[in-house]
């Protein structure tokens, strides 16, 4: 067993500082690849199929054929899963472009590169985790769909990486990305919902937003507990009007929102989000069991 982050990269497994890509893989020369992150609980993986879905329909957007079937790559995380030191942990899959000539068009990458890391990812401090994010409303907006689809979960992050460092300028610990309209389209890493009137509010997708699956499962998770859910537009203004707001993803998992730019929200955690908070770890429960 290998102690440290592990790395499963076109079929060997390494410790994550041997494994190595050549400097002329597409992924790094233009940022020409896709990725998932995963995490596992209890060394099972959590809702991979749904990643695996996500990583075919991006791929498929930006014309590059993976070179693993579902099951192959099912087989790699279970080897990297069971190659990791502990049980709860996170893995990030990219496939890239591969190595080619200098100039960006894809026709000359022969082979697409597939790696899989394993380590533990913490996306916000713990102690700020329980008293609650401070967001910023980024002045970086979210890429249109005309130019790249927010759907697609491409290498290309470096509008939200923007974004996150007028975060950091203001001591926030997130920024939100509004769309080119000026209308709420989600945190740097994490997809945004706020709850107003007891009623839980996100952002359609259409509105620049990842398909999240956090996303997905919390807005059924309310629907089973009687929430009533609006996927509606949301401008600025229902951010600072919110009775609670919190963020969603992989990484992030849950995390409630204390302020926006500076306004603090009246109930952080609030009573919908702890609801929500606990039905989430009986999922987790549920789908990757209790180790005895
Ligand atoms: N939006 C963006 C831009 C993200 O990178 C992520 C993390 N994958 C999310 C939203 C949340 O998506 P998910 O719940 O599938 O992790």
């Amino acid at each position: 067993m290998v102690k440290q982050s592990v790395t499963w990269l076109n079929g060997q497994l390494l410790p994550t500082e041997q494994a190595t890509v050549p400097v002329n893989d597409h992924g790094l020369l233009y940022g020409d690849g896709v990725f998932e992150g995963i995490r596992f609980y209890k060394r099972r993986a959590f809702r991979l199929q749904r990643h695996f879905q996500r990583l075919q329909l991006s791929a498929r957007a930006i014309a590059l054929a993976i070179p693993l079937s579902t099951e192959e790559l099912t087989a790699v995380i279970e080897r990297l899963i069971e190659a990791f030191a502990d049980d709860d942990g996170y893995i990030r899959l990219m496939v890239t472009r591969g190595a080619g000539p200098l100039g960006l068009n894809p026709n000359s990458c022969s082979q697409p590169n597939v790696i899989a890391i394993a380590d533990q990812l913490t996306m916000i401090a713990i102690d700020e985790r329980q008293a609650g994010a401070r967001l910023i409303v980024s002045s970086v907006r979210r890429l249109p769909a005309d130019g790249l689809d927010p759907r697609i979960k491409s290498l290309n992050y470096l509008n939200h990486i923007l974004a996150k460092i007028e975060a950091n300028h203001a001591g926030a610990d997130e920024a939100i990305l509004l769309n080119g309209q000026g209308r709420v389209a989600e945190g740097t890493a994490d997809n945004i919902f706020i709850v107003r009137d007891g009623r839980l509010l996100t952002p359609p997708c259409s509105e620049g937003a990842l398909e999240g699956i956090t996303r997905e499962l919390v807005l059924k998770l309310a629907q089973d507990n009687g929430i009533e859910t609006r996927e509606q537009p949301l401008g600025v203004y229902d951010l600072y009007a919110a009775d609670e707001c919190f963020l969603t993803g992989t990484g992030a998992e849950l995390i409630p929102v204390a302020s926006i730019d500076c306004r603090s929200l009246p109930n952080c955690p609030g009573p919908v989000f702890q609801r929500l908070q606990q039905a989430f770890g009986r999922t987790i429960d549920q789908e990757c069991g209790v180790v005895l």
